[in-house]
């Protein structure tokens, strides 16, 4: 059993639960704007001329921020090690450790593509494994399906998405947190997988709470997505019967 595909948009679950739920509000696979059900059709007609472009479940890879700062330290403290350890006073030494300080510049620029968003993480889910791949695809989360749902506010220390706007961040309050989307966290703990979006998806709207709770507000995520691509792993989800639509 391998479905869904990770390119599945949710289009076709999307058409089920509205055809079974029409009073109900749902997401739009497409776009992620929520919708009377019983108007899906027609938005899709009008607005996405009823097609759902494959969607590949990628996002920002939120970790590689930590992991890069913990590069940058590493090769600073081995730097120093090596150059306290030599004296480079004498030519030789000299020739030997100079050549490598550049190598200080591989975790700065790690740094600087990871505050602007460049490292990428993919989701993908075969039978009830959902995979997270992340940190340069070195790592991966696994979540077995089903899993506890837990939906809950995303924030962020100002300045921390980034380094451009670290200036600022010298003249506001330390630690300063701001509401920045809101996050699902699949299964429980340190092994659950926080996916991140900061465009807004009704979730709590759509969905019966009887399948999701409410979590506390939570500082980062280890993936985050586009609109569409939350709404294409929440259809995911309800399609194996762990969320459905609110009929209240
Ligand atoms: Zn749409």
């Amino acid at each position: 059993m391998t479905s869904p595909t990770p390119s599945t948009s949710g289009l076709t679950t999307a058409r089920m639960l509205a055809a079974a739920h029409p009073q109900a509000k749902l997401p739009c696979p497409v776009c992620a704007v929520s919708l009377r059900a019983k108007n899906l059709d027609k938005h899709l007609a009008t607005a996405h001329k009823s097609q759902a472009p494959a969607l590949a479940w990628v996002g920002i890879d939120r970790r590689m921020m930590g992991a890069s700062i913990g590069a940058l330290v590493a090769t600073i403290i081995i730097l120093g090690i090596v150059l306290a350890s030599s004296d480079l006073k004498s030519d030789e030494a000299r020739t030997m450790v100079l050549p490598f300080l550049p190598v200080i510049f591989i975790p700065l620029v790690m740094l600087l593509m990871a505050a602007s968003g460049r490292f990428k993480a993919r989701i993908s889910v075969t039978g009830d494994a959902l995979r997270l791949r992340r940190t340069l695809g070195l790592r991966e989360r696994v979540v077995r399906l089903p899993a506890s749902i837990e939906i809950g506010r995303m924030t962020e220390t100002r300045g921390n998405a980034a380094l451009s706007t670290y200036t600022d961040e010298m003249h506001v309050d330390d630690g300063k947190e701001e509401l920045v989307g809101t996050y699902l966290r699949l299964g429980a703990g340190r092994a659950g997988m926080i996916i991140g979006c900061r465009q807004k998806t009704g979730f709590r709207h759509h969905w019966d709470p009887k399948g999701w709770r409410a979590g506390p507000a939570y500082n980062g995520c280890d993936i985050e997505v586009k609109g569409p691509i939350l709404v294409a792993i929440e259809y995911m989800l309800a399609e194996r019967g762990l969320l459905s639509p609110r009929t209240d």
